[in-house]
């Protein structure tokens, strides 16, 4: 009784929790832990994922992060399957994209649908993008601050999409996704390697307007493309 009663005083309480702290300290110390976490244990540091498309196409509205800004009509930032296994790079909007605000129109347009058709794709099931999103004054190439300025854009749509192969339209796409300088009539014909995506350089579209003798070189390109793509689907 003499016991109870002094269990019961506030001091005989404290001294009681302190027993049960130290008895606990004692056996965690057995254990080999050093230290007691205040609140639940730290947890592994969140992986960002990827924008989506939407937000993406949102951060770059209203885009002056390159003097390509000063003459565009619309930013044109990539049409077709948000979870495509293709997609397909080009330069940059030519005139017609720049005024519609779609990749890809126009005449080159119609025979990358062609080209697409080939390999039993529709335009609709690929993503079609371009390495810059405003149009280059009278279509000259865009300068390697112009591609640096809108770099990231096309880097968020590929995290996004996460295709497994890639088709670059032309020297220009080929070489600042290879990061390399060697001529796009070296590179095409095989598949390179591109953060763990299977790259295909072959000719652009417009290219082959001016010059139809090279068609059956992008034939060739297309068909390990579409061998790349059943792959895939298997
Ligand atoms: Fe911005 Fe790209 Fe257009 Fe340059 S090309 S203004 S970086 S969207």
């Amino acid at each position: 009784m003499a016991h109870t009663e002094s269990c019961n005083t506030p001091g005989a309480q404290f001294f009681h929790i302190l027993t049960q702290v130290r008895d606990y300290m004692t056996f965690y110390e057995s254990l080999g832990v050093n230290g007691i976490f205040r609140d639940s244990p730290p947890s592994p540091p969140a992986t960002s994922s990827p924008l989506s498309l939407d937000k993406i196409q949102e951060n770059l509205q209203g885009c002056q992060r390159c003097k390509l800004h000063t003459g565009r009509t619309h930013i044109v930032f990539g049409a077709g399957n948000p979870h495509a296994t293709l997609v397909l790079i080009g330069e940059g909007p030519g005139y017609h994209e720049d005024q519609q605000g779609k990749p890809f129109v126009g005449a080159a347009g119609e025979l990358l649908t062609r080209i697409l058709a080939a390999i039993s794709l529709q335009r609709d099931e690929v993503y079609i993008a371009n390495i810059v999103k405003c149009r280059p004054p009278n279509n000259r190439h865009p300068e390697p601050d112009e591609i640096a300025a809108c770099e990231s854009f096309l880097r968020q749509q590929l995290e996004c999409i996460q295709p497994k192969i890639i088709c670059a339209l032309g020297a220009c796409a080929a070489q600042t996704l290879l990061q390399t300088t060697t001529p796009i009539s070296q590179l095409r014909g095989r598949f390179h390697d591109y953060h763990g995506i299977r790259l295909m350089p072959t000719y652009h579209p417009a290219y082959l307007l001016r010059n139809p003798q090279d068609k059956r070189l992008v034939w060739h390109d297309m068909q390990l493309v579409q061998q790349a793509y059943q792959e895939v689907l298997r």
